[in-house]
């Protein structure tokens, strides 16, 4: 292809993706296929020769679209939002043309310094303490886009164990890194997402997995004692993972019990996940949702899910980035360049050494929403999940299972697992609306979230409908 046919495909794209979007709501919300489906409508090897674009094209539609999940229909209400804008569809676009491999500050400055800035930006939105900008030359603080709120934790979980050994290796200098391994311990509670198990497995530490209160909030006292017991059998507590809107529920985790906690073990670093939910705080009313923040030594956020903003962009502000990078610097001297002691090189904030040009999504999109638009924007999500809230509350038959504070509901029949089980499955197959569930707390429950950029009422009213209906199948063919 061309420069001038891909004017002319890039224009048909445009229109193609227009269409899609238009016509979503007309189709099934989740694919209706079987595994292995695709096999046998593609060709075993791929083409010797190029093919036609208007070839690939008519296999996207009838070979590639009837396996899609489309994450950006109106009746999507599963996980948590796949963040998506045209602005931000519009960054990807020019990122992807651009092109440029971002590891260090002089294979691309403005990729570098626009995410140094965009970054600074959003700490301020959302409110976070001076310490993780890093606007100021004297900061020891700064955010970096990374690709999931998995590798935020596995990365801040690294530069803890780092921080850790080297604590120990001051009294056991003659002693190999790995042999502290077996003595370091990390804690999490039972709600935290699974990446944080993950962290761990590949972190060859021990994690503590610890029960929340009722409200799925992990307290200050239940980790106080777990550190204790942990200190008098010669454990070194080195890791808190606490989360702020955890996936199954979105509870908040208490800061402000956890964060003196951890002050009084120096090796401890605190890592806040708010991979969903602190996209909130750009509203300030949703602020007392992270009061305790300031104690945190890292904290991460997705606007990729709950920002607008297409996969991959997971921010991470670390309050002290020489400990972050310390744990992952290697320095070969063809990716070393004149200007290093001046500049950032993302290179040693990340697992990858390529970094492709995110910052640019991001940017965008704050720049054409700006901050009221996307307050409007979360706002929105908020006031439908109470909506939502208030109408299922309203048939006797189901309960309302977490504290509704952003934009997801927990709720359930009042019935067995097996009947919820039930009534799940049989949405799911409708292709009316996807919901998917969670086991929280003990119990089974169907979790609905907001997700639609401009969701309304009618679409909230609908999925109350299709619910109820199916509850009421569900309920006659077992009580009948
Ligand atoms: N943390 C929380 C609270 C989440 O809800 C999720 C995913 O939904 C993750 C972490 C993992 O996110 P990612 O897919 O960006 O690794």
């Amino acid at each position: 292809m061309n420069i001038d046919e891909f004017q002319v495909r890039g224009k048909e794209m445009i229109e193609y993706i227009c269409e899609y979007l238009r016509t979503l709501e007309g189709k099934r919300v989740t694919a209706n296929v079987d595994p292995g489906y695709l096999r046998p409508l593609l060709p075993k090897e791929a083409p010797a020769k190029g093919e036609p674009w208007d070839a690939i094209m008519r296999d996207v539609d009838s070979k590639i679209m009837p396996g899609i999940t489309h994450w950006q229909h109106p009746r999507f209400h599963a996980y948590f939002p796949a963040g998506n804008s045209f602005p931000s569809i519009l960054g990807d676009m020019l990122s992807d043309a651009i092109g440029c491999i971002g590891f260090s500050w002089a294979a691309s400055p403005a990729c570098t310094e626009l995410e140094t800035i965009v970054l600074d930006w959003y700490a301020k939105a959302i409110d976070l303490p001076p310490e993780f900008l890093a606007e100021h030359k004297s900061s020891k603080g700064g955010g970096v886009i990374q690709g999931s709120a998995s590798e935020c934790i596995l990365v801040t979980m690294l530069a803890a164990r780092t921080q850790a050994i080297r604590t120990l290796k001051e009294q056991d200098p003659n002693t190999e890194d790995s042999a502290f391994l077996p003595r370091l311990v990390a804690y999490c509670s039972t709600e935290a997402h699974s990446c944080a198990e993950k962290a761990a497995m590949i972190s060859l530490v021990k994690l503590r997995v610890l029960e929340p209160d009722e409200k799925g909030s992990l307290r200050g006292k239940r980790l106080e004692s777990a550190i204790r017991e942990d200190v008098a059998n010669g454990l070194v507590p080195f890791f808190v993972s606490t989360t702020l809107g955890t996936t199954g529920s979105c509870a908040f985790d208490n800061l402000v019990e956890i964060g003196p906690v951890c002050k009084l073990y120096p090796n401890i670093w605190l890592h806040v996940d708010g991979a969903y939910a602190g996209n909130a705080f750009i509203c300030p009313e949703m602020r007392p949702l992270m009061t305790g923040i300031e104690h945190a030594d890292s904290f991460n956020t997705n606007p990729n899910k709950w920002l607008l903003v297409n996969f991959d962009c997971s921010c991470l502000w670390v309050r002290d980035r020489v400990k972050l990078t310390s744990a992952l610097v290697v320095d070969p001297l063809y990716l070393q360049h004149a200007r290093s002691g001046e500049s950032i090189d993302y290179r040693h904030w990340g697992i990858p050494l390529s970094r492709r040009f995110r910052a640019l999504k991001l940017w965008f999109v704050m720049r054409s929403y700006g901050i009221t638009g996307l307050q409007k924007y979360i706002r929105n999500h908020i006031r439908l999940a109470r909506r939502f809230e208030t109408l299922m509350r309203r048939d006797k038959r189901f309960e309302i299972t977490n504290d509704v504070r952003v934009g997801l509901v927990c709720f359930r029949l009042k019935e067995n697992d097996e009947i919820n089980q039930e009534l799940l499955a049989n949405i799911n197959a409708s292709g009316r609306l996807h919901m998917i569930p969670a086991r929280v707390m003990g119990k089974y429950i169907l979790r609905f979230c907001v997700i639609k950029e401009n969701a309304t009422d009618d679409d909230i009213d609908y999925a109350v409908d299709v619910i109820e209906e199916h509850a009421t199948e569900v309920m006659l063919a077992h009580y009948e």
